[in-house]
């Protein structure tokens, strides 16, 4: 079965009627958007990157900030949403500006637990540079939370995973999380 025709039988399921006008075309739609949400499947850190690595005797941080963020949790496949704040010393490499939002769109772009998705990000960043360090954190509310379960509006998780200098040395973190507030 196509994923269209899952959706059709999902929507049946549910106790719609198919067949009803504003509903025939969508579950080729929500096939397509499923597609495209879950899109990183199909991508890899390599064409992500795409040789955009440059030569830098820079060794202070580089930090991307407020990198918008749209997931899938992998529990209930419902959205989670909130920003993303990436950075590394470089040990003689720098990456392309657009690339460290490009690895974290790659990774949001799978089901997901924010946990995982936060070393997966700060694991590919590591081996594409060889960084001294990589720190990520991320913010963001879940729909899981919003919508169904305890149905809290306001609540936000943050997650960080730091590795390196900003693991193995207090002023590096401090100076990162600084940044970032
Ligand atoms: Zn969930």
């Amino acid at each position: 079965m196509s994923l269209e025709q899952h959706y059709s039988a999902i929507l049946s399921q549910l106790g719609e009627d198919v067949t009803r006008e504003g509903l025939v075309d969508t579950p080729k739609r929500a096939a397509k958007a499923m597609q495209y949400l879950c899109r990183g499947y199909q991508q890899t850190l390599d064409e992500i990157v795409n040789g955009a690595l440059f030569s830098s005797d820079n060794s202070e941080m580089v930090l991307v900030k407020d990198i918008e963020l749209y997931s899938l949790c992998e529990h209930h496949l419902l959205p989670f949403i909130g920003k993303a704040h990436v950075a590394y010393i470089p040990n003689g490499k720098v990456l392309g500006l657009s690339k460290v939002a490009r690895i974290v769109d790659m990774y949001a772009r799978r089901l997901q637990i924010q946990e995982n998705m936060s070393r997966q990000i700060a694991e590919a960043v590591q081996q594409v540079t060889g960084a001294l360090g990589v720190a990520v954190v991320i913010e963001a509310k879940h729909m899981c939370m919003m919508m169904r379960g305890v149905e809290k509006q306001n609540s936000s998780m943050v997650t960080s995973v730091m590795l390196g200098e900003f693991r193995d040395n207090a002023a590096t973190r401090s100076e990162f999380l600084s940044l970032i507030r």
